[in-house]
C-alpha cells in the first residue's frame, strides 16, 4: 500500500510489456508506480515454486535475446539475469515420422530436405522467402497512413506487399507439395495459437526468422527476467504494488488521464497511464466505453482474442534424459492440422508440445528430479457444456498420457502434477478468455492492424500484446520499448530510447 500520491506514469500490469515500459521511463528519471492485481509479478512471465520447484507459468523461450541483453545492459541490470542460447528449436512427431529442427536455417531447411528430398527447391525457396519478408518487413514503415504509397512500396518491397495478407497454408500451398512436408514445415503454429489456415505467413514468417537463429532461455525461470525489470524501476525511484489492482483510469473533464483508482479505493494521480491490461478490460471497464469515439469502440469490438491453453506442470523421478529427447517435442496424431484443430476445439488435447525444463536448467528441481511441462492449445468453452474445472483433471491425464511415446510410462513415475486451464490463466492475467497471445493471428488482426500505442484518450497508451508488435515475450518487451518512446515524446522530455538492434529487428508494420 502506499500508491496513492503523485506520480509522472502509472502502468496497469506487471507482464513483460508493462515492467520493460517501467523500467526504461524510471531509468530516463521518471517517477513510476506499477499496479499489479495479481500476488506476484509477471503476467505470463511470472513463475511460481512447489516444495523447492520452480514452474515457468507459460514462457519457456525468448527470440531476439541479443536486444533484450542490450536492454538490460542499459539499465544496468544485465547481472541480474542469465540468458543463455539453446542449441535446437524443437522435435516434431507426427504419426509415422518425425524431424529434429536444429537452429541456424541452413541446418533447418537441410533437416526438412533430408526428409523429402524430392522438393528440396521448394523448401529452400519457401524458406528464402521467409527470410526475405524478414529482411523486407525490417525497411518496412510502422504505419502507412497514405494509401498512394502503397504502390511504391509494392516496389520496394514485392515479397512483403505480395504475402502480407496471405495465410500460411496458403503460402505452403504455393511452394510445396507433400502434405505431410507442410505439417512438418507448419509444426510450430501451436506457439501462435492458429492453425496454418489461420495464421498469418507474415508473422510466422517474423516469428521463425527470429527463432531459427537461436531461441533463449533465461536460467531460473523467465522470472528473473521479470525480476531484472523490476529492479530498474525500483532503483530508478520507481514502485511496483502487487496485489493491486487498478479498479478505474480516472479522466479529467476534459478527457485526458488524470491517474487511476485501485480497487482498494487509492487515488494516484498522473498525466500518462500505461496500460499493459487486456486491451478491452482496458477500455471497457477501466476507462468506460463512453470515453471512446465509436469508430474505436467498434474496432475493438470486431478484433477476436486468441484461443487460450492448457499447461500441465509435472515432476518425476525417471531419467528422462535417456531417450534423449529433445528441449521441447511437438506431438500430432494427425497429419492434417486441420483435424488437430477439430480435436480441440472438441476438448480433446490437440496442439501439443512436451518441454523438459531440467534439460536447459537441472537447478529448478530438487537432485533426482525432471520438470516438465505440457500445453495443448484450447478453447475457452468446451462444446459439450462442461466446466474446464470438471475436465481439468481428466484432460491433463490424457494430456501427459499423449507423451508417452516420448517419454514411456510418463504417467508412472510423476511425483508432482498440477494443471492450469484457459480459466486459470484468465484468473492470473484478466486476458480476455483467457486470451494466450492478445488478439489471435490471423493476415487481419496482425501489426498496425492490432491496436497503436497511443490511444484516442490523451495520456492513456498501451503496452504489450494487444498492440501492434504482437505477441510473445521478445515482441512484447519490443512494445514496451516503443511504448517508452512516445510517452517519452508526449511528456516533451527530449529523451529517446536507443534501438538496441537496430539492422535486423522489424517493428512490424503495415
Ligand atoms: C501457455 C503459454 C505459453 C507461452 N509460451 C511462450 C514462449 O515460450 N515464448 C514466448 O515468447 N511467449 C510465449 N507465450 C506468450 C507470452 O507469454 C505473451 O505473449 C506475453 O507474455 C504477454 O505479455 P504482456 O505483457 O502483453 O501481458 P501479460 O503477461 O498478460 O500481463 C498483463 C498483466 O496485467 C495485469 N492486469 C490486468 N488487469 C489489471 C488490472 N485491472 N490492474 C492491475 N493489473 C492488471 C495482469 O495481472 C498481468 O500481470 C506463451 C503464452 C502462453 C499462455
Amino acid at each position: 500500500m502506499g500508491q496513492a500520491g503523485e506520480w509522472d506514469v502509472i502502468v496497469v500490469g506487471s507482464g513483460l510489456g508493462g515492467v520493460s515500459a517501467a523500467a526504461i521511463l524510471a531509468r530516463s528519471g521518471l517517477k513510476v508506480l506499477v499496479c499489479e492485481q495479481s500476488d506476484g509479478v509477471g503476467g505470463l512471465a511470472h513463475a511460481f515454486q512447489r516444495d523447492g520447484r520452480t514452474f515457468d507459468s507459460a514462457i519457456r523461450v525468448l527470440a531476439e535475446g541479443e536486444m533484450v541483453q542490450g536492454l538490460l545492459d542499459w539499465l544496468g541490470v544485465a547481472d541480474q539475469c542469465e540468458l543463455t542460447v539453446i542449441d535446437h528449436l524443437y522435435e516434431a512427431r507426427f504419426p509415422d515420422r518425425s524431424v529434429f529442427a536444429p537452429t541456424g536455417l541452413e541446418e533447418f531447411m537441410e533437416a526438412h530436405i533430408r526428409l523429402f528430398p524430392g522438393e528440396a527447391e521448394g523448401i529452400r525457396a519457401f524458406f528464402q522467402l521467409r527470410r526475405q519478408m524478414f529482411l523486407e518487413t525490417a525497411q518496412a514503415p510502422m504505419r502507412v497512413t497514405d494509401p498512394s504509397a502503397l504502390g511504391q512500396l509494392a516496389e520496394l518491397l514485392p515479397t512483403l506487399m505480395k504475402y502480407r495478407t496471405a495465410t500460411l497454408q496458403q503460402v505452403m500451398d504455393e511452394y510445396l507439395r507433400d502434405p505431410r512436408l507442410k505439417a512438418m514445415c507448419s509444426a510450430l503454429w501451436p506457439y501462435m495459437g492458429a492453425p496454418p489456415s489461420q495464421l498469418s505467413f507474415f508473422a510466422y514468417s517474423q516469428f521463425i526468422g527470429v527463432l531459427i537463429d537461436g531461441p533463449s532461455y533465461c536460467r531460473g525461470s523467465f522470472q528473473k527476467l521479470v525480476d531484472a525489470f523490476v529492479t530498474a524501476v525500483r532503483r530508478g525511484g520507481g514502485q511496483v504494488a502487487t496485489g493491486t489492482p487498478v479498479e478505474r483510469i480516472l479522466l479529467h473533464p476534459d478527457g485526458r488521464v488524470a491517474g487511476v483508482r485501485t480497487a482498494a479505493g487509492e487515488v494516484c494521480t498522473a498525466p500518462v497511464v500505461v496500460s499493459n491490461a487486456d486491451a478491452r478490460h482496458t477500455f471497457e471497464e477501466l476507462v468506460g466505453a463512453e470515453h471512446l469515439p465509436g469508430a474505436y469502440a467498434r474496432r475493438l469490438r470486431r478484433l477476436r482474442p486468441s484461443m487460450s491453453a492448457c499447461v500441465v506442470y509435472a515432476a518425476t523421478t525417471q531419467d528422462v534424459l535417456a531417450q534423449q529427447p529433445a528441449h521441447e517435442t511437438f506431438v500430432y496424431r494427425h497429419w492434417d492440422h486441420e483435424d488437430t484443430w477439430r480435436d480441440l476445439l472438441a476438448g480433446r488435447p490437440g496442439g501439443m508440445s512436451l518441454s523438459i525444463m531440467t534439460m536447459l536448467d537441472p537447478g529448478l528441481a530438487p537432485p533426482g528430479e525432471h520438470l516438465l511441462i505440457a500445453t495443448a492449445v484450447a478453447p475457452w468453452r468446451l462444446p459439450d457444456g462442461q466446466s474446464w474445472h470438471e475436465r481439468k483433471d481428466a484432460f491433463a491425464d490424457s494430456l501427459l498420457g499423449e507423451f508417452e511415446t516420448v517419454i514411456p510410462d510418463l504417467r508412472k513415475h510423476l511425483t508432482f502434477v498440477q494443471a492450469g486451464t484457459p480459466q486459470t490463466i484468465q484468473r492470473y492475467t484478466r486476458n480476455h478468455e483467457g486470451a494466450t497471445y492478445g488478439w489471435a493471428m490471423g493476415p487481419h488482426q496482425i501489426g498496425g492492424k492490432r491496436l497503436p500505442h497511443d490511444t484516442p484518450v490523451p495520456g492513456l497508451f498501451l503496452s504489450g500484446h494487444w498492440t501492434e508488435e504482437g505477441p510473445a515475450s521478445f515482441r512484447v518487451i519490443l512494445s514496451g520499448m516503443n511504448t517508452a518512446r512516445q510517452v517519452l515524446g508526449h511528456l516533451g522530455t527530449g529523451l529517446d530510447v536507443p534501438t538496441f538492434k537496430p539492422d535486423d529487428v522489424p517493428q512490424l508494420a503495415l
